[in-house]
Formats: C-alpha cells, sequence, structure tokens
C-alpha cells in the first residue's frame, strides 16, 4: 500500500542523499582542498624482527583528517587521489614527509630506523617520481637505504618493461624496494627473478588463520621459504596475537608488523611508544 512505497522512497531518498553527501565531502575538490590546508596525516606503524621483538622501523600510513568526517582511511580517498591524478601531489607529500623524519632520526636520534612508504601504480611510473625522489636526496640528509618504497603486486604487472627499469633506477639511488600484500595480486614469479627488490611483505589475509588453517599456514611457509632461497626480506602484515608470531618465529620469518605490536600512531607518539617498548622487552 501506500505506506510500504512512501518508506521505499524514504529508504530510497536516504540512501541516495547519502552517497551524494559523501562523494560532495570526498570527493575531488576536496581532497585539493584537503591537500591545500594540510589535512592529511601520516600514522606510523612499527616493524618488528620476529626473533628478537626489537623494532627495525616503521611504515608510514596516510589518514585524512576531515573538517567534517573526522579522520578517513586511505582506502576511501586513494583510488579517487589515483585516477584524479592528485595521488602526485600526495605522493610526493608522504616522500618529503619520510625525508624529513628520516634526517631527523639520522640527525638527532642517531636512529638507523627504516621508514617504508606506500607509492601507488600510477606515481610509480610516473616520469617524475625518480625527479623529485633525487630532489629531496639532495634537500635533506638521509642514508637512502634507510627508505623503503613499497609497490603493490598488481604495479608489477602493469607493465613489465618500465616497471623494472624503475625498480632498477631505484636501487641505483640506494633505496630498497618491497612487494605489498604479497600473493594477492598476480603473483607473477617472473618479477622475482628479475627485478631487484629487497622484501615481500605477506598479506595479512594469510596471516590471519595461519594458526588454524592448513592452507594459510602453507601459503605462508612457502612464501618464507622462497623467499629465502631467493634471499629477499619477508613482513607477514596483520600480526595480532602472541600465537601468530610465534608459529612466524617457526617459519623463520625475518619481520613482522601488526596490532598485536601497535597499531599505526601520530608522529609525536613515536618516541614515546619505543621507549615504553623498549622497557618491556627488556625486563
Ligand atoms: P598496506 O600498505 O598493506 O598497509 C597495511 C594496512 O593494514 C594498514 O591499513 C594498517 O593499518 C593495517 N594493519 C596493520 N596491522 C594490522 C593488523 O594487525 N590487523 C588489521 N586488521 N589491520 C592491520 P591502512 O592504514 O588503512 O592502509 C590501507 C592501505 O592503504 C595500505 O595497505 C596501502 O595500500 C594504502 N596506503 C596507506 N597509506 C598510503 C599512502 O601514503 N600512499 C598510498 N599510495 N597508499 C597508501
Ligand atoms: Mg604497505
Ligand atoms: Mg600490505
Ligand atoms: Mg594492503
Amino acid at each position: 500500500g501506500r505506506k510500504h512505497n512512501a518508506r521505499n522512497v524514504k529508504a530510497y531518498f536516504t540512501k541516495d542523499m547519502f552517497h551524494v553527501m559523501e562523494d560532495d565531502l570526498l570527493g575531488e575538490m576536496n581532497l585539493r582542498k584537503g591537500l591545500d590546508l594540510k589535512e592529511f596525516e601520516l600514522y606510523y606503524q612499527p616493524k618488528v624482527d620476529c626473533s628478537s621483538g626489537k623494532i627495525i622501523g616503521f611504515e608510514a600510513l596516510i589518514r585524512w583528517n576531515h573538517p567534517e568526517r573526522g579522520i578517513i582511511p586511505p582506502i576511501e580517498f586513494i583510488n579517487l587521489a589515483e585516477s584524479t591524478g592528485l595521488i602526485l601531489p600526495i605522493g610526493e607529500w608522504v616522500i618529503q614527509q619520510a625525508f624529513i623524519l628520516l634526517e631527523k632520526w639520522r640527525r638527532i636520534e642517531e636512529s638507523d630506523l627504516t621508514l617504508s612508504i606506500n607509492i601507488s601504480p600510477r606515481h610509480f611510473l610516473h616520469p617524475k617520481l625518480i625527479k623529485y625522489l633525487k630532489e629531496c636526496l639532495t634537500k635533506y640528509e638521509i642514508k637512502p637505504n634507510q627508505l623503503v618504497i613499497e609497490i603493490t603486486e598488481n604495479v608489477a604487472m602493469e607493465d613489465f618493461d618500465s616497471v623494472k627499469k624503475r625498480i632498477f633506477e631505484l636501487k641505483e639511488l640506494g633505496f630498497s624496494v618491497s612487494i605489498d600484500d604479497f600473493g594477492t595480486g598476480f603473483s607473477a614469479f617472473l618479477y622475482l627473478q628479475h627485478f631487484p627488490i629487497q622484501e615481500i611483505k605477506i598479506d595479512r589475509r594469510f596471516i590471519r588463520d595461519i594458526t588454524n588453517n592448513e592452507k594459510s599456514f602453507g601459503i605462508a611457509k612457502t612464501i618464507i621459504d622462497l623467499a629465502k632461497m631467493l634471499k629477499l626480506n619477508v613482513v607477514s602484515e596483520g600480526v595480532e596475537t602472541a600465537e601468530q608470531w610465534e608459529v612466524l618465529k617457526k617459519l623463520g620469518c625475518p619481520q613482522l608488523q601488526g596490532f598485536y605490536f601497535s597499531k599505526p600512531m601520530p608522529r609525536g607518539n613515536i618516541q614515546g611508544w619505543l621507549s615504553k617498548y623498549q622497557e618491556e622487552i627488556e625486563s
């Protein structure tokens, strides 16, 4: 009847209006404005040495502090940034922040922690990437081997020759290249053979069930063994429990990341967190 229809119409409009509103708040104009107003922020998640529990470095993960929506995770705006080309200025901002932090670590804290950043496919293959990195190398005093550039497996398959050339250029400059979310994309072993990468990261969907699913366990073990054969570093992502850590230790996984150690934190929390963590593992 009428009541029923009215309810449907209401539901329909509510949902639709929500999408319009969302598009508006997270649209291209606002993304650009967010960039101008410096609404982006990097959070940092520790990378841990599996056998000792010591901190090796951090991965920078972007957040958007939206004036109306609060903290917005990358999954909600990175695609738009890619399709509009805004990923370039955003990615350059990420690179600059990484250089600033690495320089601070080196100069003030004399720390040799590594810093990993995520570079999206479009930016990775863009001619300006190398130019910008070189600019930063002259401007900031860092050791390039402390910067790790993470790309997803799918980038690696976009255009084999261009990606290969780009990875060689990065290696030439002294940076490390890491394949993120390993095992979820095309998993072409060709690039493991032909690209000078330093690291692969096992996607957290394999780590999640590692203690109770034979297939997840088998896949993780195989990736770790493969990496060992190829002399690559491996990071298991998404470690949330002591049991998962235990299993990964037995499998000989070199490095871990996950909420078990820490969620990504704002830059200002790093030092405090590090000293507290240090105390804990020493006691
Ligand atoms: P990623 O590079 O694979 O990063 C790992 C994601 O897993 C992060 O989500 C992190 O917060 C989350 N994570 C870490 N440990 C755990 C855990 O134990 N359990 C669970 N459930 N999740 C965990 P986040 O920060 O939302 O980032 C999502 C993705 O967005 C990243 O995946 C990366 O692909 C992309 N991203 C993040 N920052 C940037 C950036 O600055 N530039 C670009 N282009 N992409 C970025
Ligand atoms: Mg990553
Ligand atoms: Mg990942
Ligand atoms: Mg991911």
